[in-house]
């Protein structure tokens, strides 16, 4: 029987490389649901394309616009988030593709979970917000959470067969991104094109800029606690400037285990929708001759303060991950905008995480209302 996918945020650079592996192994899979929020027009070419049951644009606004251009077409078409949340519960969905960017993630999620629905989570701000509840809801659910996100495909690749054995630590690896070897003070000059401009990923603007600020590998030491159930302790990063070593696991009986490949997220992707087989692909196949020279050093914490915050909010749990994030979200958009500086970014996440309140236990309502508060002052901390 065929997979039926809906995938969350088509339009994006996880939502484009998943329609193209469907419909390169039709086969396995059929497109049921797809949404967008902006790209109307490249949302109205996939409709018209991969011909799914439903699609939902988020951005209301934008809704008539994609209504007269789909007005030939069978596919259901709805808007708003609520419309999103709705659909992924339909009998007709198997697996739900979580590549939305940020916050606006985590309602279909649930939704998605709640439906008992296989997610191939890429979206990893879900985790970093709401990691507990998530994986409780997973839990209760019965379903599983089959990571899109390379190092956590890596190692979920690396713990198949090790039911029994516990993990001893597990070892991130990180490129280091476009600004690498670079000094706080060189930090302070750089610009939006040298921050979008990343070595080894072609990715949508937010995670490239998480990326160069080093905060995206920040987030996936929490997304990986929350998806392997591990403590900070467990959790070492490497920067790898080659991104071929995806990412590695420690064994007690001091073994290591790595995944490797080109860096191409198609990979991860193909083996999320096909878990627990493997597909044939064309993909480039990766030479050694080619990389002599794979090399691991110590991240510069320092230069890279994201990664401290990161663990920090780890550490403290409650809703300061939460917090983390919003002011991230925040502060990346008013970066990207040219509002503020490169340097800004983890100064401003720092002076949420220290002055708004602290929850210990939040509710769903509490990570919301954190999220808008946080999103309020950060703004308010930059006009
Ligand atoms: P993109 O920016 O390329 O795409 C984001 C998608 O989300 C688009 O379809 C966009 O729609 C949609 N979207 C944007 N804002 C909203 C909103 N407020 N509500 C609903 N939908 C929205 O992002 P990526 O594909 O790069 O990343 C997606 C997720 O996957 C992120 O969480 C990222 O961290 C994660 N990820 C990405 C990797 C990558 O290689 N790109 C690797 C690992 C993880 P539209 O374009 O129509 O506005
Ligand atoms: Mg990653």
């Amino acid at each position: 029987m065929k997979k039926r996918v809906a995938i969350l945020g088509s339009t994006g650079s996880i939502g484009t490389q998943t329609l193209e592996i469907i419909s390169s192994n039709s086969d396995l899979f059929e497109v049921e649901v797809i949404t967008a929020h902006n790209n109307v027009a490249l949302f109205a070419q996939q409709i018209h394309k991969y011909q799914p049951n439903v699609a939902v644009i988020t951005n209301t606004n934008k809704y008539d616009e994609l209504l007269r251009l789909t007005a030939n077409c069978d596919t259901k078409i709805y808007c708003g988030i609520q419309a999103v949340c709705d659909v992924v519960q339909m009998d007709t969905v198997n697996i739900v593709v979580t590549a939305m960017v940020g916050y606006a993630g985590l309602d279909p999620t649930i939704s998605a979970i709640k439906a008992k629905k296989t997610i191939a989570l890429a979206n990893k701000e879900t985790l970093v917000v709401a990691g507990d509840i998530i994986t409780k809801l997973a839990i209760e659910n019965k379903t599983h959470i089959l990571p899109v996100d390379s190092e956590h495909s890596a190692i979920f690749q690396c713990l198949v067969g090790e039911v029994n054995n516990p993990i001893e630590k597990i070892i991130l690896t990180a490129s280091g991104g476009p600004f690498r070897n670079f000094t706080a003070d060189q930090l302070q000059k750089v610009t939006k094109a040298q921050a979008l401009n990343h070595p080894n990923w072609d990715m949508g603007s937010k995670i490239t800029i998480d990326s160069a600020t080093m905060m995206n590998k920040g987030f996936e030491a929490i997304e990986a606690k929350w998806l392997f159930d591990l403590k900070p302790e467990q959790i070492d990063i490497v920067v790898h400037p080659q991104s071929i070593v995806h990412s590695l696991v420690q064994f007690q009986d001091s073994s290591i285990k790595a995944q490797l490949g080109l860096p191409d997220m198609r990979m991860p992707i193909i083996y999320a929708l096909a878990f627990p087989n493997r597909i044939k692909t064309n993909f480039e196949r990766f030479d050694f001759m080619k990389y002599p020279n794979l090399e691991f050093h110590k991240p510069d914490t320092k230069v890279f303060r994201c990664i401290d915050l990161a663990y920090q909010a780890m550490h403290k749990g409650g809703n300061i991950p939460c917090i983390m994030n919003a002011a991230n979200e925040i502060a990346v958009e008013e970066f990207l905008n040219e509002k503020i500086p490169f340097f800004k970014i983890p100064e401003l996440i720092e002076t949420a995480m220290n002055n708004l309140s602290f929850i210990l236990k939040p509710s769903l309502d509490d990570y919301c209302q954190t999220d808008l508060e946080t999103r309020k002052y950060v703004k308010s901390l930059i006009k």
